[in-house]
């Protein structure tokens, strides 16, 4: 390894987190390199609905949404399993706009700003000796003075660094299962649906282009009894919901197979792992029932941006910068998830959603409450 090449930031994974800092500390005249296992343009899974609290943060890393045809979002509607129906205009609203065409705009975007992105490029280490972090990946190993993790809801790395949510036993909040696809469909083009079902719950919203992206989390048992075929949980499973038996009853054509994740967790995580800051779902994942996991990558990249050029710039120290960033995480997102997690929990039994959306219903200022408490402002 050759000292010379030594980059400012190493950045793990490419998703929201990754790409925004990668471009904004690119912009800054920092010589970053970013890892991707993947290559661009891929689908992932995501409800693809971003709150309008990333809008201008969105403008301001250059991506032109106003080009990519997104969708204007203002309704929120939410089923019972049973079919009992809520209707809200959101406080804020949002934008539908699908992973692959944003991520990779981001990618263009971060390129263009100077940033290397190594696609296909997987880390398996990153150790932190003399002040310096030397990266392991299937490329060869790199040199760099700061690294973020924002590899996501779960990675090798986690395993790698035996962080204590990877090690939890299986609970209500640690073994879901994740399925997106897009289709064209009948829909409402303004509203995001959450249709809830047993153990689980479908988002339904309009994204670029004239497709719809279905979203589901459920629990990896519900796939089990259906002997693991989508098809065959969403027609036993999900079709009692009668407003997602319309959807699936639908011709829907389906514009590529689903992308399936599993043992999803929303147990708490470390926002610093040995010198290294977390930033995205890798710092802790808000579970997707409250919807703004992207705005709170995004948000927690400029975050950390800031402590990280005061870094690199000279202005403050490694332990402070981890300190403050740490602690602005929790000030920004921490009650976030707690709210998250409660809800999360509350949406597990079916008879409790029942009562929950006919209390909703009647008194629309609890559910205004919830939005409110598990979404931020702009940025
Ligand atoms: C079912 C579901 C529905 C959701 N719906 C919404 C929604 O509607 N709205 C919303 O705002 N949020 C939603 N979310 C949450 C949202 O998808 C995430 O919060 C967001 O994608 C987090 O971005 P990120 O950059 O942290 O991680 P990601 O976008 O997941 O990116 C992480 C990247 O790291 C890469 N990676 C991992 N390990 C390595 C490695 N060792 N080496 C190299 N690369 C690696 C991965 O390939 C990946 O590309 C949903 C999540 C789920 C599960």
């Amino acid at each position: 390894l050759s000292r010379q090449n030594i980059y400012d930031l190493a950045i793990t994974g490419g998703g929201l987190a990754g790409l925004a800092l990668a471009i904004q500390s690119a912009r800054a005249g920092y010589k970053v390199i970013l890892f991707e296992k993947e290559a661009y343009p891929f689908h992932r899974v995501c409800g693809e609905y971003i709150s309008l609290e990333s809008y201008d943060f969105l403008l301001s890393l250059g991506v032109d949404l106003g080009q990519m045809q997104v969708s204007k979002i203002n309704t929120l509607q939410v089923s019972a399993p049973d079919g009992r129906m809520l209707e809200q205009a959101l406080p804020l609203g949002g934008i539908g706009v699908s992973r692959y065409t944003l991520d990779h705009a981001l990618v263009l975007i971060a390129r263009g700003a100077g940033a290397e992105i190594m696609e296909k490029t997987k880390v398996s280490e990153v150790n932190f000796n003399n002040n310096e972090f030397s990266i392991s990946t299937n490329q060869g190993p790199f040199l760099a003075r700061c690294a973020a993790g924002c590899f996501g809801k779960r990675s090798n790395l986690d395993q790698w660094w035996n962080r204590k949510f990877f090690k939890a036993k299986k609970n209500k909040l640690n073994n879901y299962i994740g399925v997106k696809y897009h289709a064209r469909l009948s829909f409402n083009e303004q509203a995001i649906a959450l249709h809830n079902f047993r153990n689980g719950y479908c988002g339904i919203v309009k994204v670029d282009g004239d497709l719809y992206n279905i979203c589901y989390l459920t629990t990896a048992d519900n796939l089990q009894r259906n002997a693991g075929n989508i098809a065959l949980m969403e027609k036993n499973i999900l079709s009692e919901n009668p407003h997602l038996r319309i959807i699936f009853d639908q011709q829907r054509t389906r514009k590529e197979d689903s992308v399936v994740i599993s043992q999803i967790s929303f147990e708490k995580k470390t926002q610093v792992e040995d010198h290294v800051l977390m930033i995205g779902d890798a710092a802790g994942m808000i579970t997707p029932l409250c919807g703004n996991g992207m705005s709170m990558a995004l948000h927690g990249s400029k975050i950390a941006f800031a402590h990280i050029n005061a870094f690199l710039a000279g202005k403050t120290s490694r332990d402070s910068m981890e300190k403050k960033y740490e602690k602005e995480w929790q000030v920004q997102f921490a009650s976030r998830l707690r709210t998250g997690r409660f809800i999360q929990k509350l949406f597990t039994n079916r008879k409790l959603i029942n009562v929950l959306i006919s209390v909703c219903r009647r008194m629309p200022w609890v559910t205004r409450k919830m939005i409110r408490s598990t979404h931020g402002s702009a940025f």
